[in-house]
C-alpha cells in the first residue's frame, strides 16, 4: 500500500521542521500547489502531486535525516550510549533527553511506521523475549509495549498485579528484577510507588523501561504525546517553539503531565496555562524545571480562563486513587473540556489530547465523549503513536535501529485501509 501524499507531505514538513510557506520555498513549488496536495482525497480541490516531487520531498527527508545521523554519531557516539543512565541501556525518566537527542528518537520513531502502518514486517529482535511487569492497571501501556517488542519480532512473557507475583508472598523489588534479567532480555515495569522503576533498574543490567512509578513520571507516554503534537502541529503548518499549551486537570498526581512538560521545556518559548482544582497544581520543582528557555507559566482554576488562545490542550484524569487525605472540592462541570468550552474558547485548529483512560462514568467532569468525531480530539491518533515510539525505544536501547531499514519485508495480509471507524475523515485533512 502507497503512502498517501498527505501523510508524505506532512511527515516531511514535521521531520524538517518547517511551516508550510517554509516547505513550499524548500520543494520549490508556490504554497497554493503545496495546500492543494494536501487536501483531502476525495475534496473537489485536490490535486496529485507530480511523482517527481514526491520523489524530491523523500529525497531531501533521507539526506536531511543522514546528515542529522552523521553529525551526530560522528560527535557523540550512538544514542542508546548518550541517553544512558549510569551506563546503562534503561529509560526511567526523560530528563535523560536534550531536544537533539529526542529528535534523534522520533527519526528512528518515522522509520518505525510503515511497520506500526502494517505496510511492513521486521524481525530485528527476532529471539528476544521482553518480560512486561505491570504491578498496577494498565491497557494501553502494556498491551503497546509488547505489541511493539512483537513487531520488530520478539515475544512478550507478562506478568500483571501484585496478586498473581511473588511479591505478594514478600519478594523484594532486588530479587525480583534479578531473578526476571536471567528470563529476560529487556523489562518494561509499572509500580504504584515513586522511585521503584529505578529500584528494579538498579538490580539489573538488562534494558529496563520506566512504564510508570507512582505519581513519578511515565516517560514513554510523554515520548508519545510530543512526537503527536509534533505531528500535528506540522499538520497544521505550526511550531512548538512559542507555541500555547494548556494542560488541564490531576497536575498533581498525574504522571503523564509530570514527564511532558519536563519534555517540552527543551523546546522555546512555549506559554504554559496549567489548569487545576485547587490542591491538585503541578508541584513546585515541576514548574522550576519548566520555567527555563523563555517560557511563561500562569496557573489558574478556570478553564475558560485558561483555554484562551490554546494550541494545544492536554486534559487528564483525576489520579484519585494516589489521593493522600486530598478532597475534590469544587471540582464540577466548570473542569470539563469538551465540545461547547472549545467552541467557545479556542481556534478551529486547536488539538485536544489526553493520556487516556477517561473517566466516562457520571460526575467524573473528565474530557468528554461529545468530540469523538471531531477532528481536533486527537486522542486515537495520540494513542496510535504509542507503537512506533516504543518501537523506537526498544530499538535504541537493544541497539537494532541501524538494521531495521533493511530488515523490512511487504506484510503478507490485507490490513484494513483505516483503522478506525472515524480515521477516514481525518485520513486526509489539512
Ligand atoms: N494511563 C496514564 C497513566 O498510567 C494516565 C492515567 O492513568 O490517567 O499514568
Amino acid at each position: 500500500m502507497a503512502i498517501a501524499q498527505q501523510v508524505l507531505l506532512r511527515d516531511a514538513m514535521r521531520r524538517l521542521n518547517l511551516t508550510r510557506d517554509l516547505f513550499a520555498a524548500r520543494i520549490g513549488v508556490k504554497r497554493r500547489a503545496l495546500d492543494t496536495w494536501l487536501l483531502p482525497e476525495g475534496s473537489q480541490e485536490s490535486r496529485a502531486m507530480p511523482e517527481v516531487v514526491g520523489r524530491f520531498v523523500t529525497e531531501i527527508v533521507e539526506n536531511d535525516a543522514l546528515l542529522q545521523k552523521y553529525a551526530q554519531t560522528a560527535q557523540t557516539g550512538p544514542l542508546r550510549d548518550r541517553i544512558a543512565i549510569d551506563n546503562k541501556h534503561q529509560l526511567l525518566s526523560v530528563d535523560q533527553f536534550s531536544r537533539e537527542s529526542v529528535e534523534e528518537l522520533f527519526q528512528v520513531a518515522d522509520q518505525m511506521q510503515p511497520i506500526a502502518r502494517r505496510q511492513k514486517v521486521s524481525r530485528v529482535l527476532e529471539g528476544a523475549v521482553l518480560g512486561n511487569l505491570f504491578f498496577e492497571a494498565s491497557t494501553r501501556t502494556r498491551v503497546s509495549f509488547g505489541a511493539a517488542f512483537c513487531r520488530l519480532g520478539g515475544s512478550v512473557c507478562d506478568t500483571t498485579g501484585f496478586t498473581f507475583s511473588s511479591m505478594a508472598k514478600g519478594e523484594s523489588i532486588y530479587d525480583t528484577s534479578r531473578v526476571m534479567s536471567g528470563y529476560v532480555d529487556a523489562m518494561v515495569i509499572r509500580h504504584p510507588e515513586q522511585g521503584s522503576v529505578a529500584e528494579f533498574a538498579a538490580a539489573t543490567n538488562i534494558p529496563v523501561v520506566n512504564g510508570g512509578d507512582g505519581a513519578g513520571e511515565h516517560p514513554s507516554q510523554a515520548l508519545l504525546d510530543l512526537y503527536t503534537i509534533l505531528t500535528e502541529f506540522s499538520r497544521l503548518g505550526k511550531l512548538l517553539d512559542g507555541a500555547h499549551v494548556v494542560m488541564a486537570g490531576d497536575l498533581k498526581y498525574g504522571r503523564t503531565v509530570h514527564s511532558l512538560i519536563k519534555l517540552l521545556a527543551l523546546y522555546r518559548g512555549l506559554k504554559f496555562t496549567l489548569v487545576s482544582p485547587p490542591g491538585l497544581e503541578m508541584p513546585a520543582h515541576l514548574l522550576e524545571k519548566a520555567g527555563c528557555n523563555g517560557h511563561v507559566i500562569e496557573q489558574t482554576h478556570d478553564l475558560q480562563k485558561g483555554l484562551q488562545g490554546a494550541d494545544m490542550v492536554y486534559a487528564t484524569r483525576v489520579q484519585k486513587e494516589r489521593f493522600a487525605g486530598e478532597t475534590l472540592e469544587g471540582y464540577d462541570e466548570a473542569f470539563q473540556v469538551g465540545r461547547g468550552i472549545i467552541d467557545r474558547c479556542c481556534a478551529p485548529d486547536v488539538i485536544v489530547m489526553h493520556p487516556l483512560p477517561r473517566d466516562s462514568r457520571e460526575g467524573a467532569h473528565d474530557l468528554s465523549t461529545d468530540l469523538n468525531h471531531d477532528a481536533r480530539l486527537a486522542i486515537f491518533r495520540q494513542a496510535d503513536n504509542g507503537i512506533p515510539v516504543r518501537m523506537a525505544i526498544f530499538a535504541v536501547l537493544l541497539g537494532v535501529e541501524g538494521l531495521v531499514q533493511h530488515s523490512m519485508r511487504d506484510v503478507t495480509w490485507v490490513p484494513p485501509s483505516h483503522i478506525g471507524p472515524d480515521d477516514s475523515v481525518f485520513h486526509g485533512m489539512y
